[in-house]
């Protein structure tokens, strides 16, 4: 183990503090280190694995798409990329699927979207963007300059877009930003990352009403929170709004990397048009077809139920160290997607404490502790989690 470590400090760009395990295989819920040491999942490699790990019908699709054709550019058809689209519309309602590599890509192409549909209405160069603080969308320059916090901006301005800030469950502070350059609004339903604020009804349903009646694009991100995690399929749908562009990726691909953006008519009809945005591997044969096929698993496994089934277990059992602990203030959180809100305890103290006892966890924000287990989970195993928490909380 600390050979691969060693080797891995000495040749990979140090920019992340890693924890000093090397993770070697993984089985449903459970991941196992180089030495054996075996790991209760309760972060998905960061929301990611929704079916688990080791599935052997994902596995098998994956391994029979392996042996056909993983590649061929976006400059042929093929079918697997065709059918996990079709899915993906069905399943949103929504008109039309950009494949791409990674969250904050899709990310991108959301963005460029937006500033092409209020390009070609006006023939103006000078369109505003509103994010979220608290927001994350991901580290490349574009979605950085719609991210909510200092520390991931710092250094990078100014920003190819023009960015403002307004504060999650507050109507006003988004209302007030608005302008006739403001071109679309960019939000997570559930923010993960900067301390897993869920959106209130009032709020997300306000701003929808808002964008509707100024025609500026609804962009929401449910890279983290979509695809079953809250308790729907997108966690968008439990409110009465929608979006004009939705971005999605972590689990679509339960360990392929694999993302999308998603258009409405409206939006798909008057933007990025032929020529206008592109990749190599995107949409590929392979990460499509496991797309399809976990998306085909997600629902002909019924894990919707079971993720409503068990979020009022998994409520109840982390309620119960929120008022057993004092250094946990509070829960915050919808459906698999939980954190607990620190005080006078780092998340980072508590997730090394959680790897000696063996579960995975993450941080969020600065006082929070992440939960995001895979979808597959059993009450097993979120009594494992309770048992194990007990432990690492005392
Ligand atoms: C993880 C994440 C991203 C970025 O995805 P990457 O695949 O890391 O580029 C964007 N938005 C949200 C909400 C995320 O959680």
């Amino acid at each position: 183990m600390n050979k691969i470590i060693e080797l891995a400090e000495e040749n990979i760009l140090h920019t992340y503090n890693r924890f000093q395990i090397v993770l070697d295989h993984g089985k449903g819920t459970r991941l196992y280190d180089t030495e054996g040491r075996e790991y209760l999942d309760f972060f998905s490699g960061i929301g990611v694995y929704a079916l688990g790990h080791g599935d052997k019908e994902l596995n098998d699709a994956i391994k029979a798409q392996v042996d056909k054709l993983m590649h061929c550019s976006n400059l042929f058809y093929n079918e697997p990329a065709a059918r996990a689209a079709k899915r993906l519309n069905d399943l949103t309602g929504m008109d039309k699927v950009f494949f791409t590599n990674s969250g904050a890509e899709a990310v991108e192409g959301a963005l460029k979207a937006a500033l092409k549909y209020a390009y070609l209405k006006d023939g103006k160069n000078d369109h505003e963007i509103i994010a979220l603080d608290h927001s994350f969308h991901g580290r490349t320059i574009g979605a950085l300059a719609v991210t909510g916090k200092a520390a991931y901006r710092e250094g990078y301005k100014p920003f190819v877009a023009d960015v403002k800030f307004g504060q999650m469950n507050d109507l006003k502070s988004v209302t007030e930003l608005v302008n006739d350059r403001t071109c679309a609004v960019i939000m997570e339903t559930v923010q993960g990352e900067g301390g897993i604020y869920p959106s209130d009804k009032e709020f997300i349903e306000g701003i929808y009403r808002l964008c509707q009646e100024s025609d500026i694009l609804l962009i929401i991100d449910e890279i983290q929170c979509g695809l079953y995690r809250t308790g729907s399929v997108y966690a968008w749908q439990q409110y009465d709004v929608k979006p004009d562009i939705m971005t999605t990726a972590k689990a679509l691909g339960s360990g392929m990397p694999i993302g999308a953006f998603l258009l409405n008519k409206k939006v798909a009809d008057a933007s990025l048009k032929a020529g206008d945005h592109g990749t190599t591997y995107g949409g590929n044969p392979l990460a499509t077809a496991t797309a399809d096929k976990v998306l085909e698993l997600l629902e002909s496994r019924h894990v919707l139920d079971n993720v409503r089934d068990l979020t009022p277990y998994l409520e109840e059992k982390l309620d119960a160290l929120v008022r057993k602990y004092d250094c946990i203030e509070g829960r915050r959180g919808k459906g698999f997607m939980q954190g607990l809100v620190l005080k006078d305890v780092t998340p980072g103290e508590i997730v090394n404490k959680g790897i000696e006892k063996g579960i995975l966890m993450l941080t969020a924000g600065v006082n929070v502790l992440r939960l995001l287990p895979p979808l597959v989970i059993t009450k097993e195993d979120i009594d494992k989690m309770y048992e194990i928490l007990d432990e690492v909380f005392a």
